[in-house]
């Protein structure tokens, strides 16, 4: 299999879901799994034809450790400089920001469930080649894209909207539940409403998310932008 420029391919590197972006020279990976994505990213890339040395940048959507736990293997094995947002590679603030979760309440009651029998979040003290701050234009990589900062799930969180309108959203939108696309973790639920707001208005064709399916526009107009209970303050 041969990716087409600008093909953007879901890949299991464990935990989330990861992107190959495949650029006019080269390709730009989002989010690097869990432990033991190093063996996994060689064998996904062997079936897409791609070299691992042809990775010319790292993106991480944030800093949750099922998107970057397996950072280090991956950086390892393709050697591209990591890029994160300055807010999120900021220890103190990912800190505070999960010490609250401002999501619905049926998601805060899964997440203290899954919270206390999984480990906990060890936050990754990420060492960043490239820190992103508002946008950041990835023609340099040989991708026609752009990242944009999208905080609400986390403080740094970014995306990235290719020249041809696609988007990958990390989990800022998420595809596990059937007719929501909410995040159950979500810092500030404001911030959160004006980050949907401004998406809405670079209107992508499609989005794809940390977890789960791609997200088509009219589904996130439909559950996300049509839903006012995200775009209140205060309550539920
Ligand atoms: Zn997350
Ligand atoms: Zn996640």
């Amino acid at each position: 299999m041969i990716m087409k420029k600008n093909e953007i391919k879901r890949i299991n590197l464990g935990g989330s879901n990861s992107y190959l972006i495949k650029g006019s020279d080269g390709y730009i990976l989002v989010d690097t799994g869990i432990k033991g994505a190093g063996k996994k990213l060689v064998s996904e890339l062997k079936i897409l034809n791609a070299k691992p040395e042809n990775i010319r940048l790292i993106i991480l959507t944030h800093d949750h450790y099922d998107h970057t736990q397996g950072l280090m293997e991956v950086k390892q094995i393709t050697g591209a400089p990591v890029a994160i947002h300055e807010a999120e590679n900021a220890l103190p603030n990912q800190e505070q920001s999960l010490k609250v979760n401002e999501s619905s309440f049926l998601f805060r009651m899964i997440v203290k469930v899954f919270g206390s029998i999984t480990p906990k979040q060890e936050l990754n003290d990420i060492i960043a080649d490239i820190k992103i701050y508002n946008e950041m234009d990835l023609n340099e990589y040989g991708v026609d894209a752009k990242l944009y900062h999208v905080p609400g799930h986390s403080p740094g969180s970014v995306c990235l909207i290719t020249a041809d309108n696609q988007c990958v959203i990390g989990d800022t939108l998420f595809n596990m539940f059937p007719g929501t696309h909410y995040p159950i973790i979500v810092y500030n639920r404001k911030i959160l409403a004006d980050t949907y707001k401004r998406l809405s208005i670079l209107n992508p064709a499609v989005y794809y998310p940390g977890h789960g399916k791609p997200i088509t526009m009219e589904m996130f107009q439909k559950r996300v932008m049509n839903r006012s209970k995200y775009f209140k303050t205060g309550g539920q």
